[in-house]
């Protein structure tokens, strides 16, 4: 099958490659990939600043048709429309393991970084990180689960209030999410960006958020005081992974605020205004990818039509054209990709 495989680390390295269909061991299923997003580490991999294990084959949220199971599969069966969390393997011994917290398994492999994933005709995955779709979610939302995952995973490390006010900074899919989630509690959010990211923008808008503001051409401390008696914001997310929005994001929280870290900077000690989180008493917060707890919620805010993620997908390719899928995210013509498998 043709795979689009990441050869080498460093600078690009990613190429169309004819390799061994993958053969489904006894606890784990085939799946025929349907749809699969590319994800802001794809592209930090791509350019050569996210460590995988190459040779492997990219691709990590997904959806698809399970078209063969193992011999101690019962849960499953070919036809069943799934998507699978990106867990391949965990030790399933030590202290986050045994809470569930796969995310923080300092042995855990993930699929399309450490073992072989979905940017192919076929994906293996391990039973127990395999989920039906719902009968509202189809294929295309389905490989949004993921990344809803992990905006669920974020919000769920905050206390959001009816009425508070939460600001997210940056109106990448994550942030996107991140702000469609928040909404669901009640909240009054506010989605910053950039002039460059207008299409981001009207798209908030587009979701029902309740401001999307670009901070080049209106000031965001204003909006922020305006609509919080002068206080600041209850809760603010950084999903864009730029030290000057986490220095924006401290100033415009109240005391007693919630930061939650979610953005990967490009690198990783960055200057922050440390007196900020001390004097107001600041909570900080770091998010880490998502585990199994919210994958069941994610399937569900999208059945229910409380998240729409599929509004977030701008542009269609086969994995053989990843260069043009990789400029139109670069130059923010695209909010979220999708590639489909070519045989
Ligand atoms: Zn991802
Ligand atoms: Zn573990």
């Amino acid at each position: 099958m043709k795979a689009l495989v990441k050869k080498e680390l460093g600078f690009g390295n990613l190429e169309i490659v004819d390799v061994e269909e993958p053969e489904v061991g006894k606890d784990q299923v085939k799946i025929l990939v349907k749809y699969s997003g590319i994800c802001g580490t794809d592209i930090h991999t791509y350019e050569g600043h996210y460590k995988v294990k190459a040779p492997v084959i990219l691709g990590h949220e997904f959806s698809g048709e399970i078209v063969e199971v193992g011999e101690n599969v019962t849960e499953f069966k070919p036809g069943d429309r799934v998507t699978s969390e990106t867990t391949f393997y965990i030790c399933g011994e030590c202290i986050y393991c045994q809470t569930g917290d796969y995310n923080l398994c300092s042995s855990r492999k993930g699929l399309g970084t450490q073992q072989n994933g979905s940017f192919a005709k076929y994906v293996i995955a391990r039973k127990e990180s395999v989920h039906k779709l719902p009968e509202q979610v189809d294929y295309v939302s389905a490989a949004m689960t993921e990344p809803l995952a992990c905006a669920h995973h974020a919000v769920t490390k905050a206390t959001i209030k009816e009425g508070d006010v939460v600001v997210v900074l940056g109106p990448g899919p994550i942030g996107l999410l991140v702000a469609q989630v928040v909404k669901t509690y009640g909240a009054t959010v506010i989605v910053t960006g950039l002039s460059t990211d207008k299409l981001r923008l009207e798209k908030a808008k587009e979701l029902g958020i309740d401001y999307a503001v670009n901070i080049q051409q209106e000031d965001i401390n204003h909006v922020v005081k305006s609509l919080t008696d002068g206080y600041g914001a209850d809760v603010v997310f950084e999903c864009a992974g730029a030290v000057s929005a986490v220095n924006m994001g401290l100033d415009l929280l109240k005391k007693k605020g919630q930061f939650i870290q979610v953005g990967i900077f490009a690198k990783s000690e960055i200057p922050i205004n440390s007196e900020k989180i001390i004097q107001k008493e600041i909570t900080m917060i770091g998010s880490r990818s998502q585990k199994p707890a919210d994958w069941e919620p994610a399937l569900a805010l999208m059945n229910e039509k409380k998240v729409n993620a599929k509004a977030l997908v701008t542009h269609q390719f086969t994995i053989d054209q990843w260069d043009e899928a990789y400029r139109v995210i670069k130059n923010g013509e695209a909010i979220k990709v999708l590639l489909t498998p070519i045989d």
